[in-house]
């Protein structure tokens, strides 16, 4: 989607949001439906970074800070899932694809075979999922595709999937019906004095408000210049190829340290990833590809018969302890960030935005876990 690129003009906001990725758009929904005027600004347009191009997975039971100290967050997150995508689409027509999916992590050592079956201990007490331990024979029946010489999987059922781009789409429609306006700028710096910050500067011109979100994913790190306190964000590359399969799809998607394939509605295996700590590029490279389709045949080796016809490359907001970042910014009234979503950005951008909303609205936050999210945290670190 295109922003419109008229004046911001008009009537102040009573809250600018600045990025119009998954972590900006439902803020902005959630800020507009509390009864906020709110103006999103984006420098790009809607979902052409990272919130765009995910693999859209929503795997609440592994990852940073999983289970300790962000499980409840997590899967408070993922049940708001559960919930979110029909109020879009009622919203706005638009079907985000959410869906339930198993999901196979797989193990090739014995080693792997006794982490992934330990964290089944603790995986099968959280309410909602089912988890069980299957040989490699059991994890070929569950996907046909599953490496029939893997040692095994941890099968997870009620974990789910979306589609990302969709989703961030249908945010920003939605953000829009509630009376949000969605302006596309680049924002270049804050209005304020004294810990009150007035709105922001553009690069021509300037916008006032009451409140000032800071949602720009991974650029989020450099604004810390703006505000005078460090948010230590970072740009994590990854790449995901996208295979054209003539028959069979995948019924789980299959799981491998950190890399994935699954089918996706739009009848495409996607696979990924990459980590790649190369600064604000964002180009697809052969290396990442090789990368991808190396893990990719180790999980599932027929898929060598699949056609390559599509690959991108986008950059994680990564913090330095890897889960979100969501708060005040310390020293300031009434300037807040939500970022940080790493390799989990879609799925816990439902806990993030209502966490951040919350704070904003009201000073205060029902959603779980969202005291280990502050920027204070980094203090002194
Ligand atoms: C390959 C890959 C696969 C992924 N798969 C998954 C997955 O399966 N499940 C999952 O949960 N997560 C996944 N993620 C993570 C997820 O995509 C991100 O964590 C999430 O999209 C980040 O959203 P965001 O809104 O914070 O940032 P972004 O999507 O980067 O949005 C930030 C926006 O801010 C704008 N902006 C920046 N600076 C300014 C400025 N100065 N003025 C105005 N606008 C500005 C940018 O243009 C951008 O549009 C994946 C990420 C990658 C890279």
């Amino acid at each position: 989607m295109t922003i419109q690129a008229d004046s911001p003009g008009g009537a102040l906001p009573d809250a600018i949001v600045v990025g119009g990725g998954i972590a900006g758009c439902l803020a902005a929904l959630f800020l507009a439906r509390g009864g906020m005027k709110v103006t999103v600004l984006e420098a790009d347009s809607v979902g052409s970074h990272a919130s765009g191009f995910a693999f859209g997975g929503l795997g609440p039971l592994d990852g940073s800070g999983i289970p300790d100290p962000l499980l409840d967050f997590s899967v408070w997150c993922f049940n708001r899932h559960q919930t979110i995508h029909e109020e879009l689409r009622e919203d706005t027509g638009i079907d985000t694809q959410f869906h339930l999916r198993d999901r196979l992590n797989l193990a090739f050592t014995e080693d792997e075979a006794k982490n992934l079956r330990s964290d089944l201990e603790w995986q099968s007490r959280v309410p909602g999922f089912r988890v069980e331990w299957l040989d490699a024979a059991e994890a070929v029946k569950a996907e046909p595709r599953t490496n029939p010489d893997c040692a095994g999987a941890a099968c997870a059922q009620g974990t789910g999937a979306v589609e990302a781009y969709r989703y961030n789409l249908a945010a920003a429609q939605a953000a829009e019906k509630h009376g949000a306006g969605m302006v596309q700028r680049r924002v270049t710096g804050l209005l304020g004095e004294g810990g009150r910050c007035r709105g922001v500067k553009l690069e021509t011109g300037e916008l006032e408000a009451g409140v000032v979100v800071l949602a720009g994913g991974p650029w989020v790190g450099g604004m810390s210049a703006w505000c005078g306190v460090e948010i230590p964000v970072r740009p994590l590359k990854g790449q995901i190829i996208r295979l054209q399969l003539r028959e069979n799809p995948m019924v789980a998607s299959l799981n491998y340290r950190g890399s994935y394939a699954a089918s996706k509605p739009d009848g495409l295996i996607w696979a990924g990833t990459t980590e790649e700590e190369a600064g604000f590029d964002e180009e697809t490279t052969g290396a990442g590809r090789d990368k991808v389709m190396g893990d990719l045949l180790m999980m599932a080796p027929s898929l060598a018969e699949a056609e390559l016809v599509q690959q991108t490359a986008c950059l994680r907001p990564l913090s330095a302890d890897g889960m979100p970042v969501v708060g005040k910014v310390p020293g300031w009234d009434n300037l807040y960030v939500v970022t940080g979503g790493g390799r989990k950005g879609i799925l816990w951008s439902t806990g993030m935005c209502a966490g951040a909303a919350d704070l904003v609205l009201r000073g205060e936050s029902g959603v779980p876990g969202l005291e280990h999210l502050a920027v204070e945290r980094f203090k002194g670190a």
